[in-house]
């Protein structure tokens, strides 16, 4: 019997990261030499701490089901550390702890967005996004941010784009895969554009907040703007701060109506997140903070060493970001010109394809994210690796003929 597939999954794409992840280590399995610049998570350890209170759990028998909402100190510490961000005296029952940012942002929009409803994205967005919003049988209104305006929303842009069927504005900073982060000024000139549309409300996906360079610091979009408080989620998470994606352990906060409408979704799917990953997540919050420090100091040194290769390319135009652990350079110069064997890069996809084949080099185009042509290049990988990597790409970019 043919198996035949919903609608609704029918309607979405796979990840174009995860997708791309596999086909590297397919490609590595069969004895290439590939550099891997498409991994979207930090290639560190989990601190020691952590793991040890991990194991302390496990040994104490916390081996369990846990509320669906999570352990009560666990959510404790999340309130606490969002109110200090925010300013807000935010309860622990506004918070809720999912397996992962991803499950949460996904139970978000299954939680409210009705068919035809709209949910604006800023692109470039995480490769995510539309497709979370279309499950929910929403409707992606993707709004371009241009690199002058150092890939941020514009508040005109935003004004235009809302309709009495927005549902959602998801904001997410340090962007995935910009590395656009918003200041003060800019998150309170899109508040004031929201305080005049009640019938938005506002998810802020702060992932990346502690990965953010040059001195600059991520800005919690209540402390700006407490007026939206009670139409805004917060969502957080612990994969990318504290290196610890494969834990799956994240964070919402927000109305409680809506935390609760998400506990349903979770009761109803996974439970709750694992037991011993909210042990591990509760030392990453109590325990010391030095890690957050060591790996900005790490991120901020790769990324200024791709960036400097990367920008002296001929036809590659990049600024340094401020955030996250990507560069996503402007390929424009590239499309149009001949590879050696003649055949042409016809867009930043083919030149996917071209510096894998003749550089042996992993990254992703821009088109699952919103914006072509560019390419997304993770520096969460050695400075040896960026070093290589990005001299081959080089050298093969300076191998295309005009
Ligand atoms: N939001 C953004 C912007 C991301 O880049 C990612 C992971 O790549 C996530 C959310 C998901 O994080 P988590 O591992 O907590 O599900």
């Amino acid at each position: 019997m043919a198996v035949r597939l919903s609608n609704r999954v029918s309607g979405i794409n796979a990840s174009a990261s995860i997708a791309a992840r596999k086909r590297v280590a397919e490609l590595q399995a069969a004895g290439r030499d590939i550099i891997d610049f498409t991994i979207g998570e930090p290639d560190l350890d989990t601190p020691a701490h952590v793991v040890d209170a991990a194991v302390a759990a496990l040994r104490r028998g916390e081996t369990h089901y846990t509320p669906t909402a999570g352990i009560e100190p666990l959510r404790e510490l999340i309130a606490e550390k969002l109110g200090r961000d925010s300013g807000l005296s935010l309860s622990p029952e506004s918070v809720i702890v999912g397996s992962g940012a991803k499950q949460l942002i996904h139970d978000a929009l299954m939680a409210s967005v009705d068919p035809g409803d709209e949910v604006i994205l800023p692109a470039p967005y995480w490769v995510s996004y539309p497709d979370m919003v279309k499950l929910a049988g929403g409707v992606p209104v993707v709004v371009p941010c241009a690199e002058s305006d150092a890939f941020k929303l514009a508040p005109a842009a935003l004004e235009a784009a809302i309709t009495p069927r927005t549902r959602w504005l998801i904001l997410n900073s340090p962007n995935n895969p910009s590395g656009a982060v918003y200041g003060r000024s800019e998150l309170q000139a899109l508040a004031a554009i929201l305080e005049r549309h009640p019938q938005v409300m506002l998810m802020t996906d702060d992932i990346y907040e502690h990965l953010t360079y040059d001195g600059i610091r991520h800005v919690n979009m209540a402390s700006v703007a407490p007026g939206l408080a009670d139409r805004t989620l917060f969502v957080g998470g612990f994969s990318k701060s504290y290196a610890m994606t494969g834990w799956r352990v994240g964070y919402a906060c927000g109305p409680l109506e809506l935390v609760r409408a998400i506990g349903k979704l979770i009761g109803q799917s996974t439970t709750c997140a694992s037991s011993v990953s909210q042990a591990a997540a509760v030392a990453a919050l109590q325990g010391s903070q030095d890690f957050i420090e060591e790996t900005r100091a790490i991120y901020q040194a790769r990324r200024d060493l791709m960036h400097g290769i990367v920008s002296s390319i001929d036809g590659v135009r990049v600024a340094r970001p401020e955030g996250a652990f990507y560069l996503f350079p402007d390929v424009s110069g590239l499309v149009g010109r001949r590879a050696p064997s003649g055949e042409v890069i016809g867009s930043d996809a083919d030149l996917v394809m071209y510096l894998l084949d003749h550089a042996n080099v992993a990254v992703i185009d821009g088109g699952p994210y919103g914006m072509s042509p560019y390419l997304r290049l993770s520096y969460a990988t050695s400075m040896d690796a960026i070093e290589r990597g990005c001299l081959r790409m080089k050298a093969a970019c300076d191998r295309l003929l005009p």
